[in-house]
């Protein structure tokens, strides 16, 4: 998934770290083979290629985080959505060519159409696009659910003090050595090289973090964030970072993408729609301020 994933093992898994690396690292594989939209041969890009053709049977794994993108896309009204993939290429991102001017309000209406998540139609293990040009994009909630799957296994495995870290995505169990906790540092989106506090992982939750300075694209001078509205086809403004601590890494991870499109002013409103989720936004603007709900607790 062009990213990097650490895995940090408590003392008395010590001599176990090489087994479990290379176990994580096939769920890894596993799962970049079937979700990747960079790769033709996954079933993701299978299933855009089918658009307008016909549905496809997709696997568990596939089936499970384009539904969840789906109620995500119920929950933020439009904003999150897996079908958001034509307007993504559009801005340069996921491989695409970056254009060389803004994208025309006209490129940008006929390629709206085709990005409604409503459209996209699950049902009983098959997926299906119904127009052609229609395409899926499951990179903002498949690192999420790899963690998941990571998380699976080390419990499975016996492992009981972990902490899995993919690009930002993060689940722990247990405790670190020498601590009562787990804690992670929130990068300060302004400069990468600080973090602008740190909050407690309590053991099972999970953490994710969306911000725009990692990928972005420059056009005419101009930075755009690799997150797209769906409803309005250009790239969101007005958040720095958003981090989200929840249930579940795949939560987490679509969360966070949903939180940076709804901004300050959706946020509230898409608060009220989900249970158990603590949030802290960094709005893009100087001088930097932080926003938190009142449960995160800050190591
Ligand atoms: P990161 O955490 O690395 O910043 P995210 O988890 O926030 O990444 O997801 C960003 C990715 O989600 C984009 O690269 C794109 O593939 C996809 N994406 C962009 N806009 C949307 C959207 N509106 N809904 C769902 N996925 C999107
Ligand atoms: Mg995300």
């Amino acid at each position: 998934m062009g990213t990097v994933a650490t895995v940090t093992l408590g003392p008395d898994y010590a001599d176990r770290i090489e087994s479990v690396t290379e176990h994580i690292r096939e769920i890894f594989d596993r799962l970049e083979s079937e979700l990747s939209a960079y790769r033709p041969d996954s079933a993701i890009s299978e299933l855009s290629r089918m658009a307008g053709v016909a549905p496809l049977q997709v696997s568990e794994d596939a089936y499970h985080v384009l539904s969840l993108g789906q109620h995500l896309g119920r929950l933020s009204a439009g904003a999150f959505g897996n079908p958001a993939s034509p307007l993504v290429s559009l801005w340069g991102f996921n491989g695409a060519p970056v254009p060389m001017a803004i994208p025309s309000d006209q490129s940008i209406c006929e390629l709206l159409k085709l990005v409604d998540y409503r459209r996209l139609v699950l049902h009983d293990g098959t997926a299906f696009l119904p127009v052609a040009g229609m395409a899926v994009d499951v990179g903002g909630i498949a690192k999420g659910y790899a963690v998941d799957r990571a998380y699976d296994y080390c419990l499975s495995a016996g492992i009981r003090d972990f902490l899995i870290d993919f690009s930002g995505n993060v689940r722990a169990a247990g405790r670190p050595l020498r601590r009562e906790g787990w804690q992670i540092g929130v990068r300060d989106p302004f400069d990468g090289s600080r973090i602008i506090g740190k909050i407690a992982l309590p053991s099972g939750l999970a953490v994710a973090t969306s911000g725009s300075y990692e990928r972005f694209v420059e056009i005419a001078g101009e930075r755009f964030s690799h997150i797209i509205d769906p409803r309005t086809g250009y790239p969101v403004t007005g958040t720095a970072s958003v981090t989200v601590l929840c249930a579940d890494a795949i939560t987490a991870d679509a969360l966070s993408t949903s939180f940076f499109i709804a901004g300050l002013e959706g946020a509230v409103e898409l608060l009220k729609k989900v249970s158990s989720v603590e949030l802290l936004v960094v709005p893009d603007r100087y001088p930097a301020d932080l926003w938190l709900t009142p449960g995160l607790d800050k190591a």
